[in-house]
């Protein structure tokens, strides 16, 4: 660690859950302890105050590299003043998430299963958050009324058979307040599976704690769907996480988002998938990245995720290979041949799930390269898309 100070992990709290949530780094002081920062970072970390908090666990600070600015760890989680550019097809909610709750943070767009966003907090603040719009935001952090409120909505519609807790990230309450959510779901005849989304095994892995591998073992079936991104995130702490949620019953399962620069490549995608197999938990998605306004920096073009996609076909054993998918507001889309139709300029075009046409913005970034070509079609009549121009974070420039 050239030129920086002596860092926190001198501690004996260090592998205290409690102590490295209170501990954050949120200041550019405390950052300092880990990298030195750039002129950009610190200046997003100004311009960046009132539009998307900021916070690294200490135990996932330790992890970026002190002068490397392409670092992985480092560039998903310090701002970067490119989150402050307009983005002319970035969005607040290109999910259409507020839209499908039929109760505050209770997303219901699929007929069988709920997102139920039990809290706004996270370990981290990772800067290509699908859920910007609400993480970190004091206002969406759920009361007790409210959180029985999406309860009740649960328990009211038999034809909800799982649950998936998310975020916000759930696994930043104690053990007493999880119980209580999960205790009530639990006592919900018709629901079958609860599922935890939960970065905390990859960014604070000393939250995965006996104490609460043993309560949630009490109200199985129980899944942990986790969010490893990069290879140097395959940790001994993080395995040893995910070894006790395992030996709880717990299955894991992984989504990994593609992230321009960080993972948007063969080798690198290739080595966190086969880490993962070897921690035993299963890469179930790889997520096209979200048009979250701000964040056009970390998106690549489809054509890049089927390369990747086609290039690890015959490297690594069948259950190690994700599912590439997109989200859209008419629910997720198998990025593959069967679903795409093609590219008609800076849009893809694809088939949903529920029926209507839907095309992805997904302009071909400049001085990205790709040896995958998706044939040229012409937009189909009452095809659905994200109209350029809603509303995003920053402003965009009058014309
Ligand atoms: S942990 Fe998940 S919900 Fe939280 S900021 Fe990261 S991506 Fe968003």
């Amino acid at each position: 660690m050239n030129g920086i100070q002596t860092p926190d992990w001198q501690t004996p709290d260090w592998q205290k859950w409690t102590w490295q949530m209170r501990h954050r780094v949120h200041s550019l002081e405390s950052l300092q302890q880990y990298i030195n920062p750039t002129a950009d970072e610190m200046a997003a970390i100004e311009a960046t105050q009132g539009i998307f908090r900021w916070n690294i666990t200490p135990y996932y600070a330790s992890l970026m590299d002190a002068d490397d600015t392409t670092c992985p760890i480092r560039r998903q989680v310090v701002p970067q003043m490119s989150e402050m550019q307009p983005d002319i097809v970035g969005v607040v909610d290109p999910l259409e998430e507020v839209a499908h709750s039929p109760v505050k943070n209770l997303i219901h767009n699929y007929t069988d299963r709920v997102a139920f966003c039990v809290t706004a907090e996270c370990a981290i603040y990772c800067r290509y958050c699908l859920r910007k719009r609400m993480v970190g935001d004091a206002e969406q952090f759920m009361n007790k009324a409210e959180l029985q409120e999406a309860i009740d909505y649960i328990a009211a519609h038999p034809e909800i058979k799982d649950v998936l807790l998310t975020g916000g990230d759930p696994l930043t309450f104690n053990e007493k307040n999880l119980e209580w959510i999960i205790s009530r779901l639990r006592a919900i005849p018709h629901v079958g599976v609860i599922r935890l989304g939960s970065r905390l095994p990859v960014t604070l892995p000393y939250r995965v704690t006996d104490a609460l591998c043993e309560m949630l073992s009490r109200y199985h079936p129980i899944w942990v769907n986790t969010h490893f991104n990069h290879p140097k995130e395959l940790t001994q702490p993080a395995a040893d996480a995910i070894d006790r949620l395992l030996r709880a019953g717990v299955p894991v399962g992984n989504q990994t988002v593609l992230l321009r620069g960080i993972n948007d490549n063969v080798q690198v995608m290739q080595a966190l998938l086969e880490g993962l197999v070897k921690m035993r938990v299963r890469p179930y998605y790889l997520y096209q990245a979200q048009l979250i306004g701000g964040t056009a920096s970390f998106r690549t073009s489809i054509e890049k995720g089927l390369e990747i996609m086609q290039a690890l076909q015959g490297r690594l054993t069948g259950f190690a290979i994700p599912k590439y998918v997109l989200d859209t507001p008419y629910g997720k889309v198998p990025l593959d041949r069967s679903y795409i139709l093609g590219r008609s300029g800076d849009h893809v075009v694809m088939r949903s799930y529920q029926g209507p046409l839907w095309a992805e913005p997904n302009p071909l970034s400049a001085g990205e390269s790709t040896t995958y070509a998706l044939p040229e079609i012409e937009m189909p009549e009452g095809t659905k898309t994200i109209p350029t121009g809603a509303a995003t974070f920053v402003p965009l420039p009058v014309v």
